[in-house]
């Protein structure tokens, strides 16, 4: 079924588009029948969670965390986590860049973006963004990489609102790429698309889709 799934997803989108395997809420086996098709990126939300399943799995994993950040439990994440989508501070990329140091590695980072017009959804505006990229401080931050953005669409189906969200993160993100200058900040991945949308996120830009229920199927709960 999970091998399935995965193949019929590759099939229908370009290889430049990287997939994400979100896997929070569900047992290592699912995480391990993935892997067996060929899966090497994963997405979790939870920072233990992810820590578990590391230590569990195979070490050529790719580990993404993909959920709200909790400034206090980076340091449980910080020896091997390979990316940090939903970075929407300057403070927790100091966080990221303090623990980083520590195991002496640089920890590649997306800045989340607020597209959604939804008040739950989490996310920097486009002016917050650019202040952080163009800041002086981000230069003093050795262990940190921003390497792009990070969006999440209003959960809605008119497709004219879901593309106009995605096609205005796409837009600022090109015109951020060539303005971007700084050693530790090189914007190469649009991290946009879930299950429900990733057709017309790709269609508007993304590089990389977060993608869970189409591949392991629906969850037990909201997480
Ligand atoms: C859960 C989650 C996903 C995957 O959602 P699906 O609809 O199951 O594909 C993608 N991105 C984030 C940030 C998530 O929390």
């Amino acid at each position: 079924m999970i091998k399935d799934n995965l193949q019929k997803i590759k099939a229908s989108i370009s290889e430049e588009v990287a997939i994400v395997a979100v896997s929070k809420t569900k047992p290592i086996a699912d995480l391990q029948e993935a892997y067996d098709a060929g899966q090497r990126i994963f997405g979790e939300n939870k920072i233990q969670e992810m820590a578990e399943k590391f230590e569990a799995l195979p070490k050529d994993i790719e580990w993404h965390m993909i959920g709200h950040l909790q400034r206090n439990k980076v340091k449980y994440m910080a020896h091997f986590v390979d990316l940090i989508h939903g970075v929407d501070s300057f403070k927790t990329l100091k966080e990221i860049d303090k623990q980083a140091k520590k195991h002496n590695r640089v920890i590649h980072c997306l800045l989340q973006a607020k597209i959604a017009k939804e008040d739950s959804k989490f996310g920097l505006s486009f002016d917050a963004i650019e202040e952080i990229i163009t800041s002086e401080e981000l230069a003093t931050l050795e262990n940190i990489s921003i390497v792009g953005f990070m969006g999440m669409a209003t959960f809605t189906d008119d497709q004219q609102q879901l593309e106009a969200e995605f096609d205005a993160l796409k837009q600022f993100f090109d015109i951020q790429k060539v303005k971007t200058v700084r050693a530790n900040c090189a914007l190469k991945i649009l991290s946009m698309g879930m299950s429900g949308d990733y057709p017309l996120a790709i269609k508007n830009g993304s590089n990389m889709i977060r993608v869970g229920s189409a591949i392991f199927g629906s969850r037990n709960y909201i997480a």
